[in-house]
């Protein structure tokens, strides 16, 4: 899958990238560091649906 780096554009294949070093206990996260300059970020849309689907339900429910 090609994404593009949020912080510098730059296009690379997510199995080029190398997973994060930070997490000792979830060596295996979803977590794509950027080869260009290595600015890592979760490239996780389901998370990022879900926290939205979270605050759909809330304004439906009338909560603030
Ligand atoms: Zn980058």
């Amino acid at each position: 899958m090609v994404v593009n780096c949020p912080l510098c554009g730059y296009r690379f294949d997510s199995a080029q990238a190398v997973s994060c070093k930070g997490c000792p206990i979830n060596s295996d996260c979803s977590k794509i560091c950027c080869p260009n300059c290595s600015y890592g970020w979760v490239n996780s849309s389901s998370i990022v649906d879900s926290l939205l689907g979270l605050f759909k339900q809330g304004k439906k429910n009338g909560k603030p």
